[in-house]
């Protein structure tokens, strides 16, 4: 079961959690409890494929409501691609989690949301259909029009910063057509989120549609993410020694879902969360104060938030002691320019391509095992660097090449439309259905 942060009181299942995404009050749902997993998965754990491991931590959040079979097949379809860990360094790797269709982490919670959707809706026969309103930063959008791209009974509107995306993130979210619409706002990503947010406070939009948001507020994008942490665990031989994962960090779900496979129990040593100048969080863990900012462009584009959603449930996850959550997490802020440093360090030095945001992760980790020598430390790399074109060819002064992937996405049309404020998105919302 699931519960509002807001109201304990207001307790709801996993279907009820899933498409409402948001709490009555705004406030974000959370389970009601996280247990520890079983000795029988440890023992096994090496032995079982990444599927089977998947099923056995997932199946905790669907409980009953989704069968046996249906979990496997949406979990097989989820994380259908491979999350590897790089050595680059000694005693330091890369957790490699660009290799699914849009080129960024986000596909895996994405997948699994469309997939628990279809499941719900061909399993009840919704008569009506589901709308999914997301605001993105930038790769949320093509993951999520990736994830519901045909998707039966449910429409897809995806809300985006007029220019702050990159080229390839605008095309993966404007070119797929049929039930998945692009909106382009003028104005930063902080804006889109809270039109989204309106739209679920608005009765009228209510009464007309079933909305739901697919960012990672809802609660099935966030708990699959939990998997990359245990397939690390599960590929790097690192029994008995103290890991430290370092996670580029901006609407914070990511860094949650770590948390949450620790509490399960998966022996997490501690938490670096890397930010961008957005450093609403560093901030925090400085003074212990939380101060949302105004969001600030970096070229960093999807960890440019200034109030990270997610923040209240690892403030939940440490019952709000701020002395527990620092033994835990330490987390640091870079500039662009040490982006771009950290960029040219790795590829001069082991001929290894970041994309800025692994890049922040990466010094972040550096930072903290300065002091922290012995332990072993893995840093996500959230994104494809080709997904960051011009920054990176512009960081290390060198063409590379394009996959082909991305050859035929550009010989496609981009389909979009304008919105200027909140009235507009409620109209386009009423007359796309
Ligand atoms: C979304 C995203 C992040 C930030 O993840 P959060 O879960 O929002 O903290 C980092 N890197 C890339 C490439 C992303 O797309």
């Amino acid at each position: 079961m699931y519960l509002s942060l807001g109201n304990s009181k207001d307790i709801v299942s996993f279907k009820e959690a899933l498409f409402k995404g948001l709490a009555p009050d705004k406030s974000l749902y959370f389970p009601t409890k996280i247990d520890k997993l079983s000795n029988d998965f440890w023992k096994n754990l090496k032995k079982m494929n990444t599927t089977s491991l998947a099923y056995e931590v997932l199946r905790n959040f669907t409980k009953k409501e989704i069968p046996k079979e249906n979990l496997f097949e949406i979990i097989k379809k989820t994380i259908d691609f491979d999350f590897p860990t790089v050595s680059v360094e000694k005693n330091l790797y890369s957790l490699e989690l660009f290799h699914g269709p849009t080129m960024a982490f986000k596909d895996v919670g994405a997948k699994f949301m469309s997939g628990c959707m279809n499941y719900f809706i061909e399993a009840e026969n919704f008569k009506n259909k589901v709308t999914v309103l997301v605001a993105t930063s930038g790769d949320t959008g093509g993951a999520v029009a990736n994830g519901f791209s045909g998707v039966d009974g449910v429409d897809v509107v995806i809300l985006y910063p007029k220019g702050r995306v990159s080229e390839i993130q605008e095309l993966q979210l404007t070119t797929l057509g049929k039930n998945v619409s692009a909106l382009e706002i003028d104005g930063y990503f902080d804006e889109c989120q809270e039109m989204v947010k309106k739209s679920f406070l608005d009765s009228d939009l209510n009464e007309k549609l079933i909305l739901t948001s697919a960012n990672s507020i809802n609660i099935a994008r966030l708990i699959p993410q939990m998997l990359y942490y245990f397939i690390a665990y599960k590929n790097l031989n690192i029994e008995n020694l103290e890991v430290v994962f370092s996670v580029p960090s901006g609407n914070f779900g990511n860094l949650c879902a770590g948390m949450l496979a620790k509490k399960m129990g998966l022996p997490i040593n501690h938490f670096v969360a890397s930010t961008n100048k957005n450093d609403t969080v560093p901030n925090f863990m400085k003074t212990g104060e939380y101060k949302k900012q105004k969001t600030i462009s970096t070229i960093t584009n999807a960890m440019d938030v200034g109030d990270p959603s997610n923040f209240v449930r690892i403030l939940r996850l440490y019952n709000n002691d701020f002395q527990k959550l620092k033994k835990e997490l330490t987390a640091y802020s870079f500039s662009d320019k040490e982006t771009i440093s950290g960029m040219q360090e790795l590829y001069f030095k082991s001929k290894y391509l970041l994309d800025p945001h692994g890049s922040t992760a990466y010094l972040g980790l550096k930072k903290y095992l300065v002091n922290n020598p012995r332990k072993i430390g893995v840093f996500l790399e959230t994104a494809h660097p080709i997904k960051f074109l011009e920054t990176v060819e512009n960081a290390i002064e060198k063409k590379i090449r394009i996959p082909e992937k991305i050859l035929k996405l550009r010989k496609k049309k981009k389909e979009k439309t304008c919105i200027k404020n909140y009235k507009e998105l409620k109209s386009f919302l009423l007359s796309n259905n």
